[in-house]
């Protein structure tokens, strides 16, 4: 393990930009053969991760390479869709005498499950509950490669790309100072009014839909698709568990669909949310079937495009998941993995047709990198925005900062990331968030 990229990483907070916001040096402390830099963007809409792996090609491999020598893997393997043809070309050229190679991922969802993805790359099945990490691999985002290459320069994490796209005017990846308003964000792609529309955090497939547009963008923030507000997508995810629960009772035919094309069942797993379904239906429900749901990645395939019945498994899952994990109640992996589904082949979904099932085909344009930089007037930066306990104020009130200056840190013997200042500016307060009222110039013309 190379202590000293593990110490830069954790310094400058750099979380994994593309999910939960897993903290990246604890992540690259584990020993493994193989390092993925996960290139495939499968949600549909969302269009950072192949433009970066073209606009920061070189220090995406940087990233990449500082990870492989922190953990001592032989490999490194950039697996990028073969349809990103610009970032293919001007990976193939750099990566030419480095010990890194790319891998051409067909286009389908969801080719970015970090599991479906060392699946597909190295051919190992991670086993069911666990992390890449048991099959010898370790998975990282684009952006966080990007982010591992600027700690190594002492840059800290300050900033997240983001696309706006959806119902807009103008369809844009920004670079966007972390806590930035989620409502000033959409104005840069032309959204003044939004009583009539919706706005997802994410992707389509696995995004949240915003109840406040004055949250901050975070780390982790990849996209705001904005959707009218009678879009089905929306509807989707805004029922409540209590209509949820009581559809999926009175309506689920057992058909199986859901675990016919469930990607962690392929895998193996044991997951079907056909029983978990079932389970609904029965007070007591088989505990042994309902702890399964501990295994579901939430990418949504069973609610979005497989059940016939339009009901949501996942979101089950996700409910049952959370009290579970209250209670303290784990899965418990059996010893012998299953191989992966023969039939898992012909069920990928393309992504097209994925794309047209979700009523998303119009907004499926491109969403170019802006090199404008901008600037709000304040920011509000989350001092949780990772995986792991809080991050500790080390600013106060009224403190003048600099862009980059450290101001929380991670808690004593705690997982966590420290947060540094997006802006220079004051800081105005401290509570859940840092609020820093910026200094200098601001704004950014789009
Ligand atoms: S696909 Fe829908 S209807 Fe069929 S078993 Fe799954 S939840 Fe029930
Ligand atoms: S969301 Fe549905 S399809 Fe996806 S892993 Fe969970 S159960 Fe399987």
């Amino acid at each position: 393990m190379n202590s000293e990229t593990v110490n830069a990483v954790m310094q400058a907070g750099v979380v994994g930009a593309g999910g939960a916001g897993f903290p990246t040096h604890v992540k690259i402390s584990a020993e493994v053969d193989i390092v993925i830099v996960n290139g495939a963007e499968c949600e549909p809409l969302l269009r950072v991760d192949q433009q970066l792996m073209v606009t920061e090609a070189e220090r995406v491999i940087q990233g990449l390479e500082a990870v492989m020598e922190a953990t001592g893997a032989v490999t490194g393997i950039i697996a990028l869709k073969s349809k990103y043809m610009e970032a293919c070309d001007t990976l193939e050229q750099l990566t030419k005498g480095k010990p890194v190679r790319l891998f051409r991922l067909e286009d389908f969802f969801p080719a970015g499950d970090e599991q479906v993805m060392v699946y597909e790359v190295a051919g190992r099945v991670v086993p069911e509950g666990g992390l890449p990490l048991m099959a010898g691999c370790v998975v990282t985002n684009v952006e966080t490669m990007l982010n591992v290459a600027n700690a190594l320069a002492g840059i800290p994490v300050t900033d997240t790309y983001v696309t706006i796209t959806g119902e807009v005017k103008n369809p844009v990846t920004v670079k966007l100072p972390l806590g930035t308003p989620v409502i000033e964000a959409l104005a840069l792609a032309g959204v003044t009014k939004t009583g009539a529309v919706r706005v997802i955090d994410g992707g389509p497939m696995m995004g949240q839909v915003l109840k406040d547009l004055t949250v901050p963008v975070t780390k982790v923030t990849k996209g705001l698709i904005v959707l009218p507000e009678e879009h089905h997508l929306v509807q989707n995810k805004t029922l409540t568990m209590e209509y949820i629960i009581r559809r999926s009772k009175s309506t689920c035919i057992q058909c199986r669909m859901c675990s016919d094309m469930c990607p962690r069942n392929l895998l193996g797993h044991r997951i079907s949310p056909h029983l978990i379904m079932r389970g609904l239906n029965h007070m007591t429900g088989d505990s042994d079937i309902m702890k399964t749901a501990l295994l579901c990645c939430e990418c949504g395939v069973c609610e979005l495009y497989a059940c016939p019945m339009l009901l949501s498994p996942k979101q089950v899952n996700s409910e049952i998941k959370k009290e579970l994990t209250k209670n303290g109640i784990k899965f418990s992996s059996r010893d012998q993995q299953q191989p992966a589904a023969a039939e898992r082949e012909y069920r990928k979904i393309p992504s097209k047709r994925l794309i047209a099932r979700l009523g998303l085909t119009r907004y499926d344009v491109p969403a170019g990198i802006s090199e404008e930089a901008y600037c709000p007037d304040r920011v509000y930066i989350p001092l949780r925005q990772h995986i792991g306990a809080p991050a500790v104020p080390t600013v106060k009130e009224g403190q003048q900062v600099e862009k980059g200056d450290l101001i929380a840190a991670i808690p004593k013997n705690a997982l966590g990331a420290n947060l540094h200042a997006s802006v220079k500016g004051t800081v105005k307060k401290i509570g859940q968030f840092i609020e820093i009222a910026a200094e200098g110039e601001r704004g950014g013309q789009y």
